[in-house]
């Protein structure tokens, strides 16, 4: 297999790309570098919402270059830029809100009837400031090594077990090999039907749609899914709606996901643009989730009764197969809640 840092995307046939290795490794990890790239003065702004906080900044060029220059209320800026309010403690958000950290089957979760999550790795390309697993442990809970082949066998001696959904941190980080590998074995399973790869990293650093990842996607047995993860229109761009328009045409399907998120798109306007833009490239709005209650992150929140009225607002908007389900997930349910 080719190393992948030298396979053009999808999305730019022709041109010298910079790989999405060298994006991840030049990514900014620090609030003021990013603001300054901006041309946004850090001290102008103030110094004291600039923290290094535990939960460290990450942002990618690609995805700083899909923010408007100048402007410190850019809603792609607003979900990256740590901010001193993240220390607050607030009644209600806890470090473990879905309650997953737990776990006993350290890589494997298994929640839902039929299906299983596979934690493949602790890192994202990007680190959204909202994350519900900023604070999660992920250096005892990955499904890596051992507890990768151990993960296995649970999900082969299982039949009830028809699809996988490699999760993280970002699965796509993975290297083609690595994710070949898994692949291989998860297709060796004879009761699997699906395979679905929830990641951000197409939205972040659309390089990452090789023609490689492509044909490990779609030349597979099971039936495979991408649910990327954009909350504003201004993340999709050509590029990347090319990218994945391609993974369409050969038969993966896409679906996007987002949250709805305070100051960046609880606005219904903002999700039928999100809507549009993601179905010019046959991309589904999936669900729209309300924030699970992290803390660090209630800034963000809005509450129930808002959220309702936006989705209704945003109903009056759209046709119906544009319009994203509104879901909360909760520790001790079967399945997610559908928010009316
Ligand atoms: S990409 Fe997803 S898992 Fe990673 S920090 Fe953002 S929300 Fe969390």
């Amino acid at each position: 297999m080719k190393n992948s840092a030298t396979i053009i995307p999808v999305s730019s046939p022709e041109c010298q790309v910079i790989s999405w290795k060298s994006h991840l490794k030049s990514a900014f990890s620090d609030s003021e570098q990013l603001l300054r790239y901006l041309d946004i003065e850090p001290t102008a702004h103030r110094p004291s919402n600039l923290v290094q906080p535990s939960f460290p900044v990450r942002v990618p060029i690609p995805f700083a270059d899909k923010m408007e220059k100048g402007n410190i209320n850019d809603p792609l800026l607003l979900q990256v830029l740590a901010r001193d309010i993240e220390n607050a403690h607030i009644e209600g958000y806890s470090h473990d809100p879905l309650e997953e950290q737990n776990n006993n089957t350290p890589g494997l979760l298994h929640k839902y009837a039929g299906r299983v999550l596979l934690i493949l790795t602790g890192s994202c390309a990007i680190n959204c400031r909202y994350c519900f697993r900023r604070h999660f442990p992920y250096h005892q809970q990955l499904a890596s090594g051992e507890n990768l082949q151990k993960n296995l066998e649970t999900i082969q001696k299982d039949p009830s077990i028809t699809e996988v959904i490699l999760s993280g941190g970002d699965p796509l980080l993975l290297s083609d090999k690595q994710l070949f590998e898994i692949i291989s074995q998860l297709e060796a399973i004879p009761h699997l039907r699906r395979l679905r790869i929830h990641s951000r990293l197409p939205v972040v650093i659309p390089q990452r749609l090789t023609l490689q990842l492509q044909k490990l996607l779609s030349k597979n047995r099971l039936q495979t899914s991408l649910v990327i993860h954009a909350n504003h229109g201004n993340e999709m761009d050509a590029e990347l709606g090319h990218g994945l328009a391609a993974l369409t045409r050969s038969s993966v399907s896409v679906f996007n996901q987002s949250v709805l998120l305070k100051n960046i798109n609880d606005d219904p306007q903002i999700l039928a643009e999100l809507s549009e833009k993601l179905f010019e490239y046959q991309i589904i709005p999936y669900y729209i989730h309300r924030l699970d209650p992290v803390a660090g992150a209630a800034h963000f929140d809005i509450s129930k009764k808002r959220a309702s009225k936006i989705i209704r607002q945003l109903g009056q908007i759209l046709p119906g197969y544009l319009l994203p389900k509104l879901v909360v997930e909760e520790p001790d349910k079967a399945c997610k809640t559908i928010v009316l």
